[in-house]
């Protein structure tokens, strides 16, 4: 099957229209491209309950900081297409900077709290630009599902609460964290690891793995875990851990102690100039 591409929101708008009037139901998967099969679960995991599936791809502005790797984030469009043509994704939606953010655009979608601590720490602003392109991306497409990766916990969770809290009438789902067969979370940013630094960044899901499992058996208090890990992934080569945390995983409220609710151990650390981020849950999900 060869994918439709839409660049413009009016020609999304009248197709969505088109389907719905059709009584079909339409699942998107909102990406920044440089497609790998991270994003091509998402596309299966969203296929097998909707009737027609839009991809977009956008590297949002918005979302990287001054000093992030906006202009140097892979983009690889031909590659992308042959991917969902080989996927049978019905429609690719990718629109340009201008398309997005006309001239005079000064609106800025928030949420609070959740967005305040863990990746935000690092990366101020992020957050908003996520959420505010997010909140685009539904309205110009008014899926009736949208499907998040749990790769990007913190992410799916503050979007979850964002269509919630903004009554969009989408329903948010939470794809499968995928990993490539060495066990690193994959991601479009891990072109950027050399062989040596990928050896180290085997050691997030390492660790993570052997804290989980710490972590249950209670073999020492908590934040004893997380101070040891992290000084054994600073020992291995990593040249910054930007957090390693417990936090419940409905509210992401912080764990010190003692876990009583559905938990996982998430984690941002920096391998030569790549921010690798990751998460596994502690007690089901
Ligand atoms: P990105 O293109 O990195 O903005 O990611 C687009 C979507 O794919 C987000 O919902 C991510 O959470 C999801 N995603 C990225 N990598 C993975 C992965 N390894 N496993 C599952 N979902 C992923």
């Amino acid at each position: 099957m060869t994918v439709q591409i839409i660049r413009s929101k009016k020609e999304l708008r009248a197709k969505i229209k088109q389907w719905h009037m059709q009584s079909l139901v339409v699942g998107m998967i909102p990406t920044m491209g440089a497609l790998h099969h991270g994003h091509m679960s998402l596309v299966k995991e969203t296929q097998t309950l909707v009737d027609k599936t839009v991809v977009s791809i956008f590297v949002n502005p918005k979302q990287f900081g001054p000093n992030e790797d906006f202009s140097k984030y892979p983009r690889q469009e031909s590659l992308d297409i042959e991917k969902l043509n080989a996927a049978n994704v019905d429609l690719l939606y990718a629109p340009n900077v201008e398309e997005m953010y006309p001239d005079g655009f000064l609106t800025n979608v928030s949420v609070t709290k959740i967005t305040e601590e863990l990746c935000a720490k690092s990366r101020p602003g992020h957050f908003d630009g996520v959420t505010t392109v997010v909140t685009k991306l539904l309205l110009q497409c008014l899926p009736d599902i949208v499907i998040f990766g749990e790769k990007d916990f913190q992410q799916y969770t503050v979007l979850k609460k964002m269509v919630k809290d903004l009554d969009i009438p989408t329903k948010v789902l939470k794809g499968k964290l995928i990993r490539d067969e060495d066990g690193l979370a994959t991601s479009s940013r891990n072109i950027y690891l050399s062989p040596e630094e990928r050896q180290i960044a085997l050691e997030i899901p390492k660790t993570l793995k052997k804290l989980t499992e710490d972590i249950k058996n209670n073999i020492l208090p908590l934040q004893q875990l997380l101070n040891n890990a992290t000084q054994y992934l600073l020992n291995c080569g990593f040249k910054e851990v930007q957090y390693l945390e417990v936090r419940e995983s409905e509210s992401l409220n912080s764990v010190t102690e003692k876990i009583t609710v559905p938990s996982r151990i998430l984690i941002a650390a920096v391998v030569g100039k790549t921010r690798l981020i990751d998460n596994m849950p502690i007690n089901s999900q």
